[in-house]
This record gives C-alpha cells, sequence and structure tokens, in this order.
C-alpha cells in the first residue's frame, strides 16, 4: 500500500518540488492538500486528481483526523508555524514531516517531539540532502576516514532573496533570515562530514549593504564550529550573495561538492578526482525513505531530534554573534547520522 501524504502550505516548495517529487514515490502519494487559497485548491484538484473530501483548510485542518486516506501530513509552511502545524497533526494522529529549520527555538522542537510521542507518531525533518547520494559519499569519507583525520571543513550557502516570501525577510509571520533557511545546510554538512557534534562556535554578522531588505534578519553571517579534536569548520550564509560548497582537507587529501546543497545538478571532486554519482529525485528518495520507516515499523534517520539538534545550535550561534563571544554547544542533542 502507497501511503497518503497531506502538503500543508502550497507555496513554492510544495509546487514546485514535493508536488512532482510525488509523482515518482514508490512507498507513498499525494493524497491531500491543506491551503487557505480556494484558487489554488481548484487547481490542485484538477492537477493531481485530489477528491474534495481530502482538501482542507487551516480551520478545518484538525478534522485529518477522521481522514483514512492521510497517513503522514508534510508540513511545508513558513518557520515560525512548524511547531502549531506539526503538533496539531500529532494529536489528529497522523505521522508528520516538518520542513527545515524544525522551528523557532529548542523549546518548540521539543513540544513537537513529545506531542509525536505521546501519539505514537513519526515525526521526521525534511532533510533531503541526508538521502542524497553525494552528500552520502562526504559523510562516508569524513566519517570512515578514507582520506586519514580531517582537519578542516568548509561549508558555505548563500543565495540572492528575492521580496517573494516576505516571511523569509523576517516580514508578516517572520521566522526567516539566511542562518535558519540556507545556513543550516552548512550546519549539517560539517557535522555529517566530520561525524562528530560541535562543542562551541564563533559567529559574526556581515555588514549591512541593504538596510530597508535586512532590517528585520541578519543579511549574512560567518561562523566557526569547532569540534573536541580541534577540527575547525569554516561557514558562511548569505541572502545577498551565490556560493554553495562543501569542502574536506584531511591528512591525506581532500573531497569536496560544489554545489553541495542544490536540488539538482550536484558535483563531486577528491583529490583523487571527479566523483562518478548519479544526481537522484532527492525529495522522491527522502519521502519515500519516510513512508518506508512507517510501513516497517522502524525509525526515520532523520526524526525531530535531529532538527532540535540544528536548532539549539543555530541559537548558540545566534548568541555567539550577538555576544561576540564562543559560545559552549556542549548540551545539544547528541544524535548523528549513521553512515
Ligand atoms: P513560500 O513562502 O513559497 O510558501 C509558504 C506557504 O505558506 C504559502 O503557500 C503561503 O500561502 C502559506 N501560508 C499559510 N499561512 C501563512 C501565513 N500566515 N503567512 C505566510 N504564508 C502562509 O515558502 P516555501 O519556499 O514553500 O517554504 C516553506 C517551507 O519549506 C519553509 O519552512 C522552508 O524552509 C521549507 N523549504 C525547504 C526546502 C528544502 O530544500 N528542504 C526548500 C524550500 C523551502
Amino acid at each position: 500500500r502507497k501511503l497518503g501524504i497531506a502538503l500543508v502550505g502550497l507555496g513554492k516548495y510544495s509546487e514546485g518540488e514535493l508536488a512532482p517529487a510525488l509523482e515518482k514515490t514508490t512507498n507513498c502519494r499525494l493524497a491531500g492538500i491543506v491551503t487557505g487559497t480556494p484558487e489554488k485548491a481548484e487547481t490542485w484538484k484538477k492537477k493531481y486528481n485530489i477528491p474534495d473530501k481530502n482538501v482542507y483548510d487551516y480551520k478545518t485542518f484538525d478534522q485529518i483526523a477522521d481522514n483514512p486516506d492521510i497517513d503522514i501530513v508534510y508540513v511545508v509552511l513558513p518557520n515560525s508555524m512548524h511547531a502549531e502545524y506539526t503538533i496539531r497533526a500529532a494529536k489528529a494522529g497522523k505521522h508528520v514531516i516538518c520542513e527545515k529549520p524544525m522551528a523557532m527555538n529548542p523549546e518548540e522542537c521539543q513540544q513537537m517531539i513529545d506531542a509525536c510521542k505521546k501519539a505514537n507518531r513519526q515525526l521526521s525533518i525534511g532533510y533531503r540532502l541526508h538521502f542524497e547520494p553525494h552528500n552520502q559519499e562526504m559523510m562516508r569519507l569524513g566519517q570512515k576516514e578514507i582520506f586519514g583525520k580531517i582537519n578542516h571543513i568548509v561549508a558555505e550557502n548563500a543565495q540572492k532573496q528575492d521580496e517573494s516570501s516576505p516571511w523569509r525577510l523576517g516580514r508578516g509571520v517572520g521566522g526567516g533570515g539566511p542562518l535558519r533557511d540556507v545556513g543550516i545546510y552548512c550546519l549539517q554538512g560539517a557535522i555529517y562530514t566530520k561525524g562528530q557534534i560541535p562543542i562551541a562556535v564563533t559567529a559574526k554578522y556581515h555588514p549591512v549593504t541593504d538596510p530597508e531588505k535586512f532590517s528585520k534578519i541578519e543579511e549574512g553571517m560567518d561562523f566557526q564550529l569547532y569540534f573536541a579534536d580541534g577540527t575547525m569548520a569554516n561557514c558562511k550564509t548569505s541572502f545577498n550573495d551565490k556560493y554553495n560548497k562543501l569542502r574536506a582537507d584531511a591528512a591525506k587529501g581532500w573531497f569536496e561538492l560544489s554545489p553541495a546543497y542544490a536540488y539538482d545538478g550536484l558535483e563531486g571532486k577528491t583529490s583523487q578526482g571527479k566523483m562518478d554519482i548519479e544526481n537522484v529525485p532527492q525529495q522522491a528518495h527522502q519521502m519515500d525513505a519516510f513512508a518506508d520507516c512507517i510501513l516497517k515499523d522502524k525509525p526515520t534517520t532523520v526524526p525531530g531530534e535531529m532538527g532540535m539538534r540544528d536548532v539549539q545550535l543555530v541559537q548558540a550561534i545566534f548568541e555567539a554573534a550577538k555576544s561576540g563571544k564562543k559560545v559552549s554547544t556542549k548540551d545539544v542533542r547528541q544524535i548523528m547520522d549513521p553512515v
């Protein structure tokens, strides 16, 4: 049986990536939608053959509890709305995929984890790169020390952010900014390549060159992750630049991806030559993997606890940027991708 997924929030990511990916999945299918815009509901119903009974708005959302066609609720809303809809989905008895970043602070993350535990439902984060073969190769090369011990990591992710999602610039419901939106990939990349969780962070805001656009959020940030064995990861992120890279320098060579975090067209190189790896439909793999976990009753490799780890680190990075001090991250959740 294919598990039914309901997408909550039909914005750019649902429309451009997740719905098309759900036509390539084998363990799950697009079964329902939740939207506040009746015109979008009409278009999606026709395009994806969704029956009226599987269409909800934000007021009727909780009635999804009575719908056996929906097994998984996928929260694809602005970041500041993730906690509320994940908790409501759990209370409705559904498994949940919540987009990154999991929530606005660790307290919200804990409430989301607790709600899913209480409902005996699985919670996973929309971490597509953990199912992407180039990034999986970085995990293998780094964690198995194929080129020896890693001494240094570079993780950079920036995009020019337009006005198409005001919340990303901190307006409306807010919850945006480059660190939460794209910098989080640098954090994960450094962690799954090194195979360790940092013990401390430092950070510095980029100077603001566009005060109107960046009045509510940071324009960009440099941040450093310090690992217990002395390795450092130099990371940067911005909404006013363009770069996309993950690189590790190790005792006996180096390995890198550029672009590293894109939906497609990833390319990898090592000190021994080009990585010969195909690009795959990332989101289809990610959703199929989660559906498989539910069907076989096994835990997801990207659970709420991992989302919480990254939100704890994001909070520490903001604290470091504000204080100018090195901030300890020893108390963040210790959870890692198995290689
Ligand atoms: P978007 O702005 O295009 O879409 C957000 C949707 O939420 C819109 O359809 C909007 O109508 C709806 N919405 C409902 N209530 C709203 C409110 N009160 N204010 C604003 N919008 C409201 O954003 P997006 O790019 O689709 O991103 C959505 C989520 O997906 C974010 O959490 C983002 O981080 C995540 N995302 C993840 C990836 C990934 O690669 N994993 C990529 C893109 C986005």
